[in-house]
């Protein structure tokens, strides 16, 4: 075949995806469980707002957009992450200035143009959530421990969140020019990335996956972010670890971590496995809204990666339990059946059953066989005789037993034996 997928992308096929849609309900009923609701918002945007809404010192808007020209002439991009849409969408939808706070929260693919390698693709699924107009330390602990309870719901072990205050406006400039004076000396022996990060946010620098820069920002002695953490961000910080311990989440801190956008503010966290790249990462921002245009209103929220959660179920040998069964595979022994075929497959479909039947014109011998494929717990036949007596032969497919049941009936009785089977605890 000479038209292949793109680079970076995959096929999710029905054999594989039980454990995506088990991890999705998880994801699901965490979310609707604390009270947040779903948001979709477009798969691309315009450039400007990524540029602005990620920052445009970040990895992403440098080297990773998705970005193109409209027939219209605009520079449009494929949305790499779901923060910022939904703060454009917050703010556009006008939904402050309600009493109650927004608990928002989506699942849907990102694209990111990276070099493809396991666990890193073009387009992949992100699931996070953003809560916005609350400041309190409470909600960065309820948000920590989604992020947490997700993955440990799903059947995840291992898990720890490694959580860091990256400051705020009082702490960062002064962090900033104390990080500049011992830094800037030695500007090029940084990389080519960290010499630009220093221009416009040195904090970032700690996030560069250089070994050397990393040595270097030891060796030079340069304050971390939370060693010189004002009063009230060390506060905040003490109060959220205070908050997930009362909720039983492994929080450990890490004084290294800042996390890859521009906009956090006090709390960020990342919740990883050993040995493994991170799954999920969050953070706190309070000032994005009014950055993107609303009027100054905090906000926090997390993503995570369902590809690599999916994939850290399968290290762990996580399974999805079976596929559904198919209920009954409708056999048409006679051509001549097939009006009665379509009409009884109809009528089982509404009545709840998983029912298919032949659109092949195959043998008997073929349909038989395709049930047994299927799994299917009956086989209902149609044939000469069944027409002539307007009967139905069904057999139970676990038993063998079969049975001749009047064609009007087959419905009900099969849902009797339903019923009984359950009370059986079949
Ligand atoms: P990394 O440091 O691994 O590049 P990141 O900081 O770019 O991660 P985020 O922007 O925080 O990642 O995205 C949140 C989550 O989305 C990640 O923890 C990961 O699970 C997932 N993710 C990010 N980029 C990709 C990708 N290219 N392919 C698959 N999953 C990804
Ligand atoms: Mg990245």
């Amino acid at each position: 075949m000479d038209i292949q997928r793109p680079r970076g992308t995959a096929d999710l096929l029905p054999e594989a995806l039980g454990l995506w849609s088990a991890f999705e309900r998880v994801a699901l009923r965490e979310f609707e469980r604390a009270n947040y609701r779903e948001i979709r918002t477009p798969l691309f945007e315009h450039t400007e707002l990524f540029v602005r809404g990620v920052g445009d010192t970040t990895d992403i808007v440098e080297k990773e957009m998705y970005s193109f020209q409209d027939r219209g002439g605009r520079s449009l991009t494929l949305r790499p992450e779901g923060t910022a849409g939904v703060v454009r969408a917050y703010v556009e939808n006008k939904r402050y200035g309600r009493a109650d706070i927004d608990k928002l929260y989506y699942l849907g693919p990102m694209f990111r143009y990276e070099r493809p390698q396991s666990g890193r693709s073009r387009q992949f699924h992100q699931y996070g959530c953003e809560v916005f107009g609350a400041e309190a330390p409470e909600l960065d602990a309820e948000v920590i421990a989604l992020s947490y309870r997700i993955l440990s719901e799903f059947g995840l072990t291992g898990l720890t969140v490694e959580v860091n205050s990256v400051g705020c406006d009082v702490c960062r400039p002064q962090h900033k020019a104390a990080m500049l004076r011992l830094v800037q000396p030695h500007a090029e022996e940084f990389c080519g990335d960290c010499q630009r990060r220093m221009e416009r946010n040195p904090l970032r620098m700690f996030d560069c996956k250089h070994e050397t820069c990393q040595r270097l920002l030891t060796e030079l002695q340069v304050p971390r972010i939370s060693d010189v953490l004002c009063a009230d961000c060390r506060e905040h910080l003490e109060a959220v670890l205070h908050h997930t311990a009362l909720l039983g989440i492994p929080c450990e801190r890490n004084p290294n971590l800042v996390r890859g956008l521009d906009y956090y503010t006090r709390t960020a966290w990342e919740v990883t496995v050993a040995g493994h790249s991170t799954v999920s990462g969050g953070g706190r921002y309070n000032s994005l809204v009014a950055e993107l245009g609303g009027p100054e209103t905090p906000g926090i929220g997390f993503a995570g990666g369902v590809e690599r959660a999916v994939q850290l179920a399968i290290d762990q040998s996580l399974t999805a339990g079976e596929d559904e069964r198919l209920d009954v595979y409708v056999v048409t022994a006679d051509q001549t059946a097939t009006d009665q075929a379509t009409s009884l497959v109809d009528t089982l479909r509404r009545a709840g059953f998983m029912a298919d039947r032949d659109f092949q014109r195959r043998s008997v011998k073929s349909q038989v066989k395709s049930a047994d494929r299927q799994h299917a717990r009956w086989m209902a036949v149609l044939g000469e005789t069944e027409l002539a007596s307007g009967t139905v032969t069904v057999k139970d497919m676990d038993s063998g037993e079969q049975e001749i049941w009047p064609f009007l009936e087959v419905a009900e009785r099969m849902q009797e034996r339903r019923t009984k089977q359950e009370g059986e605890g079949k």
